[in-house]
């Protein structure tokens, strides 16, 4: 049956478009940087060579909105390309790289957590080695 789904989402399925972010020189003690778009966590980047690279490409895929997410996983029983699991703290987590953007989890959700990604919400964030977050760069301009 769900590869019936399938078939049918993939045929309705918007193709993702992809967005790149650029910023500055990093500066600051990170072990890696986030960009977010309204809580959830689109892209983490890491050092490379000993340095943050100054930009990144985003996937316009559904995202979950983490402060919303009851830990309920009926997103992770709907997903038809298995997409969505449920990270360490028990929240829901969607693959970007395998979503389709057919919208049923978005559809299921009964806290409405979980959207396609807004490019223009996104913000950079420093992340520590304790985890803490550092706002560095509010907004971008989308190439
Ligand atoms: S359906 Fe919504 S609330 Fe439930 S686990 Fe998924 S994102 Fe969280
Ligand atoms: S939109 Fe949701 S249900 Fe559809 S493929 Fe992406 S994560 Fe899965």
């Amino acid at each position: 049956m769900k590869s019936i789904v399938l078939i049918f989402v993939v045929t309705l399925a918007a193709f993702a478009g992809i967005f790149s972010f650029n910023w500055g020189p990093v500066d600051g003690d990170f072990s890696s940087l986030e960009i977010q778009s309204k809580g959830a966590v689109v892209k983490t980047i890491e050092l490379e060579d000993g340095e943050f690279p100054q930009s990144a490409e985003v996937i316009e895929a559904y995202y979950v909105i983490p402060e919303g997410c009851i830990s309920c996983a009926i997103c992770v029983s709907q997903c038809p390309v298995d997409a969505i699991v449920m990270n360490e703290d028990n929240i829901a987590y969607i693959d970007a790289e395998l979503c389709i953007n057919c919208g049923i989890c978005a559809s299921a959700c009964p806290t409405s957590t979980i959207e396609l990604l807004d490019e223009d919400d996104c913000n950079l964030f420093g992340i520590d080695a304790d985890g803490n977050e550092e706002l560095i760069q509010e907004g971008f301009e989308v190439e």
